[in-house]
């Protein structure tokens, strides 16, 4: 018998026993593990190692709580950066020069976007360029 610490999508923890990993994995796929808070059959192993704290325990279910978040702000990421496209004229190479001149007045304030090496964000950021690297994201599957 192996017991897992599992957690629902509720966020609730909870420990249970099972013959195998795959036995855990055919009764959740089943339907047949819930959580004892709210009856959630969406559950899943929250952290595998038997001899865990208390505090060890949060700081896992806190974890799993922030990688949810974190799915939903790809989502979110995801449809800012196309925004950002869809809104910026594409400088490429020129990205430093324009961004210099727009944060100058010097060239008409808009959004561009376009690349930098790593020195030239630097020296952007260093003299108060508002730029920001723009994720290069997977295309969203359909
Ligand atoms: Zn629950």
């Amino acid at each position: 018998m192996i017991k897992f610490d599992l957690i629902c999508d509720e966020q609730h923890t909870f420990e249970a026993w099972f013959a195998s990993n795959a036995d855990f994995d055919s009764q959740r796929d089943a339907g047949l593990v819930s959580c004892p808070h709210c009856g959630s059959a969406e559950v899943d192993k929250a952290l595998m190692a038997p001899s865990v704290s208390t505090a060890r325990k949060k700081e896992a279910s806190m974890q799993l709580a922030m990688n949810t978040g974190q799915k939903a702000a790809m989502d979110q990421l995801r449809k800012a950066v196309k925004a950002i496209r869809e809104n910026s004229e594409d400088v490429g190479e020129r990205f430093p020069e324009e961004a210099r001149k727009i944060h100058y007045g010097e060239s008409e304030e808009r959004g561009i976007i376009g690349q930098a090496s790593p020195d030239e964000v630097k020296s952007l950021v260093d003299e108060g360029v508002n730029v920001a690297p723009l994720p290069d994201l997977p295309e969203e599957k359909n």
